[in-house]
C-alpha cells in the first residue's frame, strides 16, 4: 500500500511537471507567433521593408514626439525611373530582383534607430528620418544614388541612362503638419525631379513655389 501511494504521488508530480513545461512552451510559441504576425502586418513581403501601414503608425507617434522634442523630421519619396520598360523587357521576375536590390541599398541609408525605409507600393519607396533636416537627408540619399549607380543594373530601354536610375523628392516636416500634407510636398518635389530629367534628387525647399502644381492627396 505504501509503495502504491509513492507511485501515485510520483506519477502525479511527473504529470504536473510535464503539463507546466507544455504550458510554458505554448505561451512562448504564442508570444513568438504574435511577434511574427506583427512583423508581417508592418512589412512588405518582397523587400522586407516597412509597408504603408507601418509608415502611418510611425508618423502618428514620430511627428508628435518630434514636436515635443523640437527635432526635425525629413521625408523622401523615391521612384524608380522607367520601371515599366524594365519589366516589359527583362520580365517581372527580374523586375522583382531589381526591387530587392534597390530596397537593400535604401535599408543601408535608413540605418539609424528611428529611420524607416518603406516600400509604398510598386516601384515607389520612401525614407523617413527622425532628427534629420531635408539637407542632411539629401546628403544621405546622394549616397544611395551612388550605390544605385554602383549596382549597375543594366536597363537597355531606359531613355535616361544605360543602367537603372531613380528620382527623389525630399521635404522637411513643418511645425504641426500632418502626414498627408508632408507627403504631398515630397510628391511635388518628386514630380519636378521626374519632369526635369529624372535620375536626380530635388528638395521641396528649392522649388519655385508660385509655379508649383497642386496634386490630389494619396491619403
Ligand atoms: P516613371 O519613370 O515615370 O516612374 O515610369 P515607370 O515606368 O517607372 O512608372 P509606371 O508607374 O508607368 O510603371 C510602374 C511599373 O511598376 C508598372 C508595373 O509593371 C511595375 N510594378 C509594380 N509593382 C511591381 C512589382 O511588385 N514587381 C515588379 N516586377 N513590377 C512591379
Ligand atoms: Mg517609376
Ligand atoms: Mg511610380
Amino acid at each position: 500500500e505504501h509503495w502504491m501511494m509513492c507511485a501515485i504521488v510520483g506519477a502525479a508530480l511527473l504529470l504536473s511537471g510535464f503539463s507546466t513545461v507544455m504550458r510554458e512552451q505554448a505561451t512562448r510559441q504564442q508570444y513568438l507567433l504574435r511577434i511574427l504576425l506583427r512583423w508581417q502586418a508592418q512589412h512588405d513581403p518582397l523587400t522586407g521593408l516597412s509597408n504603408r501601414r507601418h509608415f502611418e503608425e510611425w508618423a502618428n507617434t514620430g511627428f508628435h514626439q518630434a514636436r515635443q522634442e523640437c527635432q526635425p523630421v525629413a521625408l523622401a519619396i523615391i521612384d524608380v525611373d522607367h520601371f515599366k520598360k524594365y519589366n516589359d523587357h527583362y520580365g517581372h521576375q527580374q523586375g522583382d530582383y531589381a526591387l530587392q536590390k534597390i530596397a537593400r541599398s535604401l535599408q543601408n541609408v535608413a540605418n539609424r534607430p528611428l529611420d524607416l525605409a518603406i516600400r509604398l507600393g510598386g516601384e515607389e519607396f520612401a525614407v523617413i528620418a527622425y532628427g534629420e533636416t531635408a539637407e542632411s537627408l539629401d546628403a544621405r540619399l546622394h549616397g544611395f544614388m551612388t550605390e544605385l549607380r554602383a549596382l549597375a543594373i543594366t536597363h537597355a530601354h531606359s531613355p535616361t541612362a544605360s543602367h537603372m536610375t531613380a528620382s527623389i523628392g525630399i521635404c522637411e516636416v513643418m511645425d504641426g503638419e500632418n502626414l498627408e500634407s508632408v507627403y504631398q510636398r515630397a510628391d511635388q518635389a518628386l514630380y519636378v525631379a521626374k519632369t526635369s530629367g529624372r535620375d536626380r534628387v530635388v528638395l521641396w525647399g528649392n522649388l519655385p513655389l508660385p509655379a508649383m502644381p497642386v496634386f490630389g492627396s494619396k491619403y
